[in-house]
């Protein structure tokens, strides 16, 4: 089932919706409230081409995992980290889908990193690597957006991956996939610059949210991202930015002037 949050394209509130279908045929069910206690559709069906895709979470906070692929570690001089390392983007951070984001003025390095993002259905608290499974609600594409400036000269990376807008999410919540072995693909105005798979991770899913869950408590549309593949690069002001992870969809971000 594909999870998204929309409002009407002429502005209203915004819902939770089901999307169903494809192409031009695909349409989206509203839903009463959240989806995390359970799914419950109304009779309000509409086109999905007459409604704006909001960020199809509204997390309290974003947890993200840095380093979790090797040839990525190394494509940026770094070595593998034998302790995970952990960063928090900030609700205000987060976007949705097909949405433009400015070039902060802060930075002259502003970088894509393609990421699986999981979702969080059910509080989660000191969870085991192998029980997580019963907490994700399911799984976004997120685009890691970064000022690689900014991030390497303070000692946290807070300020360098905690931008208004960098850090968009969706197009949907996908609930029903295995995370383990998933294509994904970064372009550049439609040029492949990520080609990778979530096979690649150094800590799988269990383990990230498992070790997150450690610490503190995830709540139900909260995010875990795990880590870009090889391949991130510079963005320059009028590019568009497109994440693709198979049996999701395609996220895409313009940048625009600032
Ligand atoms: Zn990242």
């Amino acid at each position: 089932m594909r999870i998204a949050r929309y409002s009407p394209a002429g502005g209203g509130p915004a819902s939770y919706g089901v999307v169903e279908g494809d192409g031009d045929a695909a349409a989206v069910v509203r839903l009463q409230g959240a989806p995390y206690d359970g799914v419950r559709t109304t009779e309000e069906r509409t086109p999905l081409t007459e409604v704006s895709l909001l960020a199809p979470v509204e997390p309290s906070k974003v947890v993200a995992f840095g380093r979790n692929y090797a040839e990525h570690a190394k494509e940026l001089g770094n070595e593998v980290p034998e302790i995970p390392i952990v960063f928090l983007k900030p609700s205000t951070s987060v976007v949705g889908p097909d949405a433009q984001v400015t070039y902060p003025r802060l930075t002259k390095d502003l970088h894509f990193e393609g990421e699986l993002a999981v979702v969080i259905g059910r509080t989660c608290s000191a969870v085991a690597p192998e029980d997580v499974d019963g907490y994700v609600f399911g799984y976004t594409v997120a685009n890691d957006l970064t000022m690689r400036d900014i991030q390497k000269s303070e000692g946290q990376w807070t300020r360098g991956k905690g931008f208004d807008g960098a850090c968009p999410l969706g197009p949907w919540v996908e609930t029903e996939l295995d995370p383990s072995a998933l294509p994904l693909r970064s372009t550049v105005n439609g040029e492949v610059r990520q080609d990778g798979t979530t096979a690649d991770m150094l800590r799988d899913v269990g383990a990230c949210v498992s070790w997150i869950s450690q610490a503190m408590t995830l709540l139900p549309g909260d995010v875990v991202l795990t880590g870009t593949p090889a391949g991130v690069g510079s963005l320059q002001r009028g590019d568009e930015v497109s994440v693709t992870i198979d049996g999701i969809g395609t996220l895409t971000t313009r940048i625009a002037g600032g």
